[in-house]
């Protein structure tokens, strides 16, 4: 296959671009992965840490993992499933939290997501600030949680798209990295890396793919970048797609944003014990302790905090990390940790983010973002999704849709 010619063009070799690729070349149609990043994965990112562990700056958890597909892969690619129970599920550590405390704050959280759920049935949608009790005392903390789970404040999260996501409530983790099964998955793709893509010319008999390294024409063009990416137009459409840039901009990445430190003496620790860095205000960083066992500490920040941390650089974590911890456990603590990694999401050019959530009002744009245009133009990738958005087996489904929508197409147009 020439580089400049396919019958499908894939755009974006993440979860949701690998698996529409992977099935596309499965009904043996001729199909070229454009990615504009020197990997394959996107916000699926494996790195090894100096001690040869691998470390997940992007999607860690397989959600639902007793449906996600991604397990599957993984175990046929002979990679090591830990099913150890998610930090969240386990009590935390007393000298951090009090029974009587974690009761307290478990019950607000269950009364905010019963709220939660019986008003997304009702109209209109909201911000699901406005169902926080206002006499809350773990309002703060409820606001974290809430960064974690959608990257966002609730004061611009949807209800109705919160309460869209579906969820099992298993989640087990890749020893070797979820980062590594989704790129190893792209494995005898044709590709074409360190290819970024700025235009598509949709207005002639073929699509003209304008892209770093000169122009392809396909067929079809499969588009999975980021929500951010088409709602900047930093991808521009001829004629243009007015609809599309709208609803990419009701469903914006939010931050989350992991850093990894060393941790000195770390079977002092329970393993995969998790505690939160302040419990009396709306910004605070969850920390993670001997995750997999490992000494190491994961820490997580997410909304604003992510965002005014990223401003201060990658030091900017460490430093609000090390503060946190000297906080709860004093301050020779800090000897003990070391920064290892981090990756500032929002700040990184093809992602511009960390995961989606509908903006209030906007629960409604995931069908329109996932639409295609003209049986030529057909879209996926995690905030096409209705209920695994912001997960990388969203990515996988919605991916493979794409690909089944491209297949059905060609079949009714040599019919
Ligand atoms: C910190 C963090 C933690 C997370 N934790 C989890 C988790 O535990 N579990 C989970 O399921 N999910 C998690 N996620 C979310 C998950 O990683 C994503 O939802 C998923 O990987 C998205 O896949 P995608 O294919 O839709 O998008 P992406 O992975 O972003 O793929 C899009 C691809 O398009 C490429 N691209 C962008 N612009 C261009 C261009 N102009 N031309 C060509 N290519 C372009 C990008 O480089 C990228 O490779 C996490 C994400 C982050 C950041």
């Amino acid at each position: 296959m020439a580089d400049n010619d396919a019958e499908v063009v894939v755009i974006g070799g993440g979860a949701a671009g690998v698996a529409a690729a992977r099935r596309l070349g499965d009904a043996s149609i001729r199909c070229l992965l454009v990615e504009a990043r020197s990997r394959l994965g996107g916000r699926a990112w494996t790195v090894t840490d100096p001690s040869g562990f691998a470390l997940d700056l992007g999607c860690g958890w397989l959600h639902s993992a007793d449906r996600n597909p991604w397990t599957r892969i993984a175990a046929q690619q002979g990679a090591t499933i830990d099913k150890s129970s998610p930090p969240w599920t386990r009590p935390p550590p007393e000298w951090d939290f009090s029974p009587a405390e974690q009761a307290d704050f478990q019950k607000a959280v269950s009364a905010f997501f019963e709220r939660t759920e019986q008003t997304a049935q009702k109209a209109p949608d909201v911000a699901a600030s406005t169902l926080l009790d206002p006499a809350g005392r773990w309002n703060g903390l409820i606001n974290s949680l809430g960064t974690y789970i959608s990257g966002t404040d609730l004061d611009q999260l949807s209800v109705k798209d919160f309460d869209n996501y579906a969820d099992t409530g298993v989640n087990w983790r890749v020893v070797e990295g979820y980062g590594t099964i989704i790129s190893r998955y792209g494995t005898g793709l044709q590709l074409m890396l360190d290819c970024a893509v700025s235009s598509i010319d949709h207005g002639g008999k073929r699509v003209s793919v304008g892209t770093a390294k000169g122009s392809i024409k396909a067929d079809q063009v499969i588009v999975t970048v980021p929500s951010n990416v088409l709602a900047t137009e930093r991808l521009r459409f001829t004629p243009s797609l007015p609809a599309k840039v709208e609803a990419a901009q009701g469903l914006p990445l939010g931050l989350a944003d992991k850093l990894f430190m060393s941790l000195d003496n770390a079977e002092e620790f329970d393993r995969d014990t998790r505690v939160f860095g302040r419990k009396d205000r709306p910004g605070t960083g969850a920390y993670q302790f001997r995750p997999l066992g490992r000494p190491r500490i994961e820490a997580y920040f997410g909304g604003r905090l992510a965002a005014d941390l990223e401003a201060h650089g990658d030091e900017g974590f460490f430093d609000f990390a090390v503060s946190e911890l000297v906080g709860l456990l004093g301050g020779e603590f800090a000897r003990r940790v070391k920064p290892i990694h981090i990756h500032r999401w929002g700040h990184d050019p093809f992602a511009l983010g960390s995961y989606s959530s509908a903006l209030p009002g906007f629960a409604d744009c995931r069908p329109v973002l996932a639409a295609p245009v003209d049986d030529r133009l057909f879209f996926a990738g995690e905030a096409c999704s209705v209920h695994d958005f912001s997960t990388a087996h969203g990515g996988w489904h919605t991916g493979v849709a794409a690909a089944d929508q491209v297949i059905a197409a060609r079949r009714g147009q040599s019919a």
